[in-house]
């Protein structure tokens, strides 16, 4: 078995990201400008952003956190996200999901400028993706991508099955697998909690990607020998032998798991931190207007 570090490859991609925007300074260029909404006072959600404002310093973007009580209305979250929208030294913004229920995620999201949706989750980025045009990639695939890219992991002709079919996760994922390039080329299905016979379904897979969010949902019998496994899923459970009071479980039974793959992602450690550098690389094409170009 060999371990997908994304730890590792997520701070090599850090120090590239460092070193350009260093030289974007030094040439008096704008520093990039990542701000990211929040909306209430969830644990989780707090630590997300935490991680991304750390990641923003550490690559030397400037960043912002706008900060809302969850009883903020519809409306007002739609003039704060117009104010994001026309502010010019903002590139990109994000919006922390989820929000609280009285407010439409989707109006919020399609309000956003696909200009500055550097999460990929506006329909036109997510539609550009689909169609190979230049897009804002949701940061979770994109990071699945850049670990089979510098793992070297052959995708093509491969039979891959996302389990999931959320609008972030596994339906960009299963279209990036499946598109024309490389990474992709692969033969890919779709699995979801209507798949009948998901264990024989998974069990023929040489490429996994679990992300269903149900702690520790693949075990040993429902993986082929010599797979190559991604482990999405991220579940805060409690714990006494933690600092924090809290343990992260993957969708994968990893003990189990690992010693019948070739390859792995651990949780934490795999594709969490492949996520939040993706959004920084999105961000950088946003100040260097890669994907739009600025007027
Ligand atoms: P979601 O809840 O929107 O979607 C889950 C999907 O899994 C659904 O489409 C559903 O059909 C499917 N599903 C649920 N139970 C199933 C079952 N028993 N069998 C088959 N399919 C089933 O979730 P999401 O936003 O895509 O996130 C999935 C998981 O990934 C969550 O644990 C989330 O916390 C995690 N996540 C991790 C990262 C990261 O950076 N590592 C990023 C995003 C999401």
């Amino acid at each position: 078995m060999k371990l997908i570090d994304g730890k590792k490859i997520a701070n090599e991609i850090k120090e590239e990201i460092a070193l350009e925007v260093q030289k974007i300074k030094e040439k008096g260029g704008k520093t990039p400008h990542l701000a990211a909404v929040i909306v209430g006072h969830d644990g989780a959600s707090e630590t997300y952003v935490g991680h991304k404002e750390k990641a923003c310093a550490q690559v030397g973007f400037n960043s912002t956190v706008l900060r809302f009580e969850d009883n903020i209305t519809e409306e007002q979250m739609l003039q704060e996200v117009n104010k994001l929208n026309n502010n010019p030294d903002i590139d990109g913004f994000i919006l922390q999901l989820p929000l609280p229920k009285h407010i439409s995620e989707q109006k919020i999201i399609e309000a956003i400028d696909p200009k500055k949706d550097v999460d990929g989750f506006h329909p036109i980025n997510l539609g550009r993706m689909v169609i190979g045009l230049p897009a804002y990639v949701s940061a979770t695939p994109a990071g699945i991508m850049e670990l089979f890219k510098r793992y070297e992991i052959e995708t093509s002709g491969k039979d891959v099955v996302v389990i999931g079919r959320s609008n972030i996760v596994g339906k960009p994922m299963t279209i990036l697998l499946g598109q024309k390039a490389n990474p992709g080329n692969a033969t890919v299905t779709m699995a979801h909690s209507r798949t009948k016979n998901l264990k024989e379904v998974v069990a023929k897979a040489d490429i996994i990607i679990a992300a269903l969010g149900v702690a520790e949902f693949l075990t040993a019998d429902m993986v082929k020998e010599g797979a190559t496994i991604i482990d999405v899923g991220i579940t805060r459970v409690k714990s006494d032998k933690t600092k924090s009071g809290w343990k992260l479980l993957g969708d994968v039974k990893f003990d189990e798991v690992s010693e019948k793959c070739e390859y792995i992602t651990p949780v934490p450690g795999g594709v969490g931190p492949m996520t939040i550098v993706s959004l920084m690389l999105n961000t950088l094409k946003a100040a260097k207007g890669e994907i739009y170009p600025k007027e």
